[in-house]
């Protein structure tokens, strides 16, 4: 199967780290913006790297941008050419369009006129580290649907030594634990009679409100 085709458009932070880190996992990438400096800064990184206003229709068409399978479109203060540039690529028929918002209403609008994914990186990262400064014990926090989440827990000090049997997550939270990390080894079939140790990272999967009921429970111990 031929590997995906990426285009990038706005090449700011976020747009610039999605092209270089496309790029140097090997795929073909098309870096676009009309900062004719910021497009130099990625030319030597991406497969192509081109100065133009998305916002110009026939700029767009003459890119062959339809023949991307994915188009990123980065541009974020400019919320208006974000949602002209979103709206092009949709009537030309690009196959995937990801693009970022930069407030809910914005996010809005280009899930309105056909974005297929919207993402809203510095909300996001917000979200995180506040829940990071919460809850120090989670790792890492992803969000299945507006309700389930995979949360990554370093073994609080309240259950080192216990087994997963002896805790009942399942039965007590509703949750279930999919993994334990231990010295970098991913263990996806744990033992319920295995005694957890200080260092273990459990990998495990609920409703948001019973993993932050079970989260507190633990800390509070
Ligand atoms: P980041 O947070 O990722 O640094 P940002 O949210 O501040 O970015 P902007 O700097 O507004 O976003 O936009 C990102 C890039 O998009 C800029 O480099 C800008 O030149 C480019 N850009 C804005 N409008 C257009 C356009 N019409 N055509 C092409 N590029 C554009």
């Amino acid at each position: 199967m031929a590997k995906k085709q990426f285009a990038v458009i706005g090449l700011g932070r976020f747009g610039s780290s999605v092209a270089k880190f496309l790029a140097e996992m090997g795929y073909e990438v098309l870096a676009i913006d009309e900062d004719q400096e910021r497009v130099q800064d990625v030319a030597h990184i991406v497969t192509h790297a081109v100065s133009a206003d998305t916002t110009d229709e026939e700029a767009i068409r003459a890119l062959g941008i339809r023949n991307f399978d994915v188009v990123v479109v980065a541009i974020g203060q400019n919320i208006q050419a974000s949602i002209l540039t979103t709206l092009i690529l949709k009537d030309l028929g690009v196959p995937q369009i990801i693009a970022k918002a930069q407030n809910e209403l914005h996010g809005k609008v280009l899930s309105k006129i056909g974005a297929d994914k919207v993402v809203f990186p510095e909300r996001d990262m917000g979200l995180r580290v506040a829940h990071h400064l919460i809850s120090p014990n989670i790792l890492e926090h992803i969000e299945l649907s507006s309700d389930y989440s995979i949360v990554e827990m370093k073994v609080p000090s309240s259950i080192v030594g216990k087994s997963l049997k002896q805790l009942d997550i399942r039965v007590k939270y509703n949750c279930n634990v999919l993994a334990v990390k231990r010295d970098g080894e991913m263990n996806i079939t744990p033992r319920p009679d295995e005694s957890l140790c200080a260092d273990d990272v459990l990998v495990i999967v609920g409703r948001n409100e019973q993993l932050t009921r079970l989260e507190q429970a633990y800390a509070e111990a």
